[in-house]
């Protein structure tokens, strides 16, 4: 194994496995990643896979977009199937102070600029 890296990641995870990911894409090459144990076994391994699109915090939204934009690259990139497989989900208000409720209008304001930016958002 190699004694001297640019750069260490430790640990396989989704996060480590996307920092390495990320970091050879942008077209560093001396970077290792080191995983104890088998890729994926921690936290990631157990995942239930959902994907959000929105979150109150437009970073995070922002985040989450990227994610699926990406899916779809590395299934061209690769020629294997990630597996991902977008079925939908929903956002029940049940009255008006959940609508008015500080994040969740944000929550909502940020639904309509995703629906805005192309995603399927149907506000009932
Ligand atoms: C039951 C469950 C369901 C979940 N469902 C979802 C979901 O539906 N959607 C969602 O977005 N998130 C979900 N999560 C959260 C998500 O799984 C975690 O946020 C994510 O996997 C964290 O990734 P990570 O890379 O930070 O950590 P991990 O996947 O835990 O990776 C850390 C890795 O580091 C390695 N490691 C630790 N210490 C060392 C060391 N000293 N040397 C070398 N390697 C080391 C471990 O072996 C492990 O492989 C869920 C979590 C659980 C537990």
């Amino acid at each position: 194994m190699e004694k001297n890296a640019k750069v260490v990641i430790i640990g396989g995870g989704v996060v480590g496995c996307s920092i390495l990911y990320h970091l050879s894409k942008f077209g560093l090459k001396d970077c290792i990643l080191l995983e104890r144990n088998e890729l994926t076994s921690g936290s990631s391994w157990h995942a239930a896979g959902n994907v959000h699109v929105i979150s109150s915090d437009p970073n995070i939204s922002r985040m989450m977009a990227y994610t699926i934009g990406l899916y779809k690259e590395i299934e061209k990139e690769s020629g294997h199937s990630v597996g991902f497989k977008p079925s939908g989900g929903f956002y029940l208000a049940s009255n008006d102070v959940w609508i008015l409720n500080g994040n969740q209008k944000d929550v909502i304001e940020k639904a309509i600029q995703r629906k805005k930016l192309g995603t399927k958002i149907y506000l009932a």
